[in-house]
Formats: structure tokens, C-alpha cells, sequence
């Protein structure tokens, strides 16, 4: 997800000032002389690495989730991989994940010698389809490889299908990692993200929902022996002091200064979140007899890190040029399947393909969304959108 360019906090839209996809200055300015009182703390006390705030900020996201462990580490990737590599993943075995994700989803599996299993997606909702496990789990054994995990993503904000994944990966004993780096503050029938599956990643990416000033990441866990390991694993695979190693690790720590300024940004978390949805809302009442606006099942609540309308295949490039001409910036997330990248072309795919995971990433065009956007500025957005797609 690229950062958006610094525009400057917009306090009244006028009809020319630049419109910024993610406005982190907005965030910045609300919060400002926190985060510098936050700073100096840590200036001050000079514990750069693992810090107060470090443990500090766990504890908050512990209870922010409801999960039994929250261990911050250094990005969303790390997250991911130190899962995996607290489960033994390796050479032989496969890890399902959507064709149609970030790039760092099965990056993580291909760096551990694993096998990345490309899953088909769902037209509505861009999530795994659940539905489509069977013919994954299918092209893993042909290639002769063990079905270890599934990698869940719950793509631009909202929760994957937990009540279908969940199950299907009990019947065939393998764990389910969520990718939660867009979806951190999301919930799930009642259940907040951080607490499906055996553990959950995210990231504090700075254009992620919860994003810090640099690169940041969290994993959840109920479990307590994994999360020992991961905490190892942090440490260059510690044992009982820090020149006992008994494991291969990684430096996988969050840095203190990234968890002060994630103390201050978690506590408008939940004002943010209410604030991007009703910035939902509004796109999807204005947009909804125009385009395809997302779907959101019953129960669900995204935080929508990306607000992704689909357009017919051929008009896509041509609506995105044209808003850019209007002043309102888009971005295409992703313009191509995993199965059609060059470092992961030889990776299986469901057997029956993914035809939706191939066809979305030519129709998707996200609009701008950040908690600051105000009234007027989506008004001129949708304005252009209606404009556009009318000539
Ligand atoms: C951003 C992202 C990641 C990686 O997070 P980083 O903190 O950038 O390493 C992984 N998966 C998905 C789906 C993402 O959007």
C-alpha cells in the first residue's frame, strides 16, 4: 500500500486544494502535542529497544483485541513469517493464501523454502472463498506437498470468511494464520480481528488503519507456547538469557519509538474507525446505483483501510485517468494476481483456477479513504466519479 504524498491538514475544502488518498497529516496535527510529549519521554529515558512503551502498547493492544498475547514486532511481514517459522513451516509443505493479496503474504511462505498455494477469491467481498479451499487443498497434494496452513486476508479492512475457513482447517488438521494488516480495529460476529485462527498479524505500515511513523507490526495469539516461541524468535531465537540460543531467529523487534507513537494514535483508534465508516456509508450511498460498491456480509465490520469500487475491465484505466484530471486520487489494489508474477508463476493454483482472482485486479480502482476526509471533499470525489462514469 503506497503512503499517500504529504498534503498539508485540509480544514476547509476549497474546490481546487489537492485531495489527498491517506491524509496522515490530518491524524498528525490532531494529535500533535501528544506525540511530541511521547517522543521526548522517550529521548529522555533513552531505552531505544524494548522499551516501557513496547510492553506498554502490548498490553493496550491485548486488551484492544481481546486476545491473550499481543508480541509487537518489526512489520507486518515479520509478523507473518515468525508464525510460520514458530510452526516449523519449511521445505515440502504448502500454505494456502488468495491469489489475490498483498505481495508479502506469500512472500513469507516462499522465504521459509514453504510453497505458497494460490486460493481462488470472492467476486464481493475480495476475501478467500471459503468454497474454493477443497480445490487448493487438492492442487497442494498433486504437487506432492503436505498441507501445513491457510493464510486468511482479510483484504481492505474487512474480516475473511472465519466461520467456513475455520472449520475446513480443523477437518484437515491445519492451523489458519489471519493476515490482518489492513483489517486491524475490524470485527467479525461480535468478535474483534486478533482473535480467529491459531495467530493474527498486522502491520503499523504508516498507511495502514493503525498505521505508526515508520515500520511497525503486531502478532495475537491465545496460545501460550507459540507465543513464547514467537517472543524467542524476536530475539534471534533466545532461550533463558540473551546469549542462549536455541532456536534460529530473527531481529524482529518494534522499535520504542514506534510504540510511543502508536500509544498515542491507539487511543483515537476507535474514533477513527467510526469516522471511516461513516465515510463508507456515504461513499456507497452516492456510488451505489453507479458502480460496484463493496459488500459487506451481515455481522461484519471492516475498517476500511482501502474503499475499492469495481468497474467493467476496459473503462477501469480510462475512469482513473480521467479522476486524476479532476484532481481526485485513485490506486489500483493490485493490478495483478499473485499466479501472474514473475517471482511466484510456478506456484499451484486451485485446481479449478482463479478466474475472479485474475479478473479483479484489471476492474478494482480504490477511491480516497482516511478518517479525515471531510463532507465537502467526498462530495467533490463522488462528483467527479458521476461525472466521469455519465460521459
Ligand atoms: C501491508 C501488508 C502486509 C505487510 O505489512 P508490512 O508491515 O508492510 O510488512 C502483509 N499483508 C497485507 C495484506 C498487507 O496489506
Amino acid at each position: 500500500m503506497a503512503v499517500s504524498k504529504r498534503v498539508e491538514p485540509q480544514t476547509a475544502s476549497s474546490a481546487n486544494s489537492p485531495i489527498a488518498f491517506i491524509d496522515l497529516a490530518a491524524q498528525q496535527a490532531r494529535i500533535r502535542p501528544n506525540l511530541d510529549r511521547a517522543i521526548k519521554k522517550v529521548l529522555d529515558h533513552g531505552q531505544y529497544i524494548m522499551g516501557p512503551e513496547v510492553g506498554e502498547l502490548e498490553r493496550k493492544l491485548a486488551a484492544f483485541t481481546g486476545a491473550r498475547h499481543a508480541i509487537t514486532v518489526s512489520s507486518g511481514t515479520d509478523a507473518l513469517l515468525m508464525v510460520l517459522m514458530a510452526k516449523g513451516v519449511g521445505r515440502g509443505d504448502a500454505v494456502i493464501c488468495p491469489a489475490f493479496t498483498y505481495t508479502a503474504t506469500p512472500e513469507c511462505i516462499a522465504l521459509l523454502g514453504a510453497t505458497p498455494v494460490f486460493a481462488e477469491v470472492r467476486e464481493d467481498t475480495f476475501n478467500l472463498d471459503a468454497n474454493a479451499l477443497p480445490d487448493a487443498l487438492e492442487a497442494a497434494r498433486r504437487q506432492g506437498l503436505k498441507p501445513r496452513a491457510i493464510m486468511a486476508v482479510d483484504l481492505f479492512g474487512q474480516p475473511a470468511d472465519y466461520d467456513t475457513i475455520l472449520p475446513f482447517a480443523r477437518e484437515h488438521d491445519l492451523f489458519v494464520v489471519s493476515d490482518a494488516a489492513q483489517s486491524f480495529g475490524a470485527a467479525y460476529k461480535g468478535r474483534n480481528v486478533g482473535t480467529f485462527g491459531l495467530a493474527t498479524a498486522t502491520s503499523f505500515f504508516p498507511a495502514k488503519p493503525l498505521g505508526c511513523y515508520g515500520d511497525g507490526g503486531a502478532v495475537f495469539t491465545d496460545d501460550d507456547k507459540l507465543a513464547d516461541t514467537m517472543r524467542s524468535i524476536r530475539l534471534h531465537g533466545k532461550g533463558d538469557d540473551k546469549y542462549d540460543i536455541v532456536r534460529v531467529g530473527i531481529n524482529g523487534r518494534l522499535d520504542t519509538m514506534q510504540a510511543a507513537i502508536l500509544i498515542e494514535k491507539l487511543a483515537i483508534f476507535d474514533d477513527e474507525i467510526r469516522a471511516r465508516q461513516r465515510i463508507a456509508e456515504r461513499y456507497t450511498r452516492s456510488l451505489d446505483n453507479l458502480v460496484a460498491t463493496p459488500h459487506v456480509p451481515d455481522g461484519l465490520s471492516s475498517v476500511w483501510a482501502q474503499y475499492t469500487i469495481k468497474l467493467p475491465a476496459g473503462k477501469r484505466d480510462g475512469v482513473m485517468k480521467a479522476l486524476a484530471d479532476r484532481g481526485v486520487p485513485t490506486a489500483v489494489y493490485y493490478p495483478r494476481g499473485l499466479q501472474e508474477q514473475t517471482a511466484y508463476k510456478d506456484c499451484p493454483v486451485s485446481i479449478r483456477g482463479v478466474e475472479v482472482a485474475t479478473r479483479l485486479p484489471r476492474e478494482v480502482l480504490s477511491l480516497p479513504m482516511h478518517p479525515y476526509l471531510d463532507e465537502a471533499t467526498q462530495q467533490r470525489i463522488t462528483e467527479a466519479v458521476k461525472d466521469v462514469l455519465m460521459h
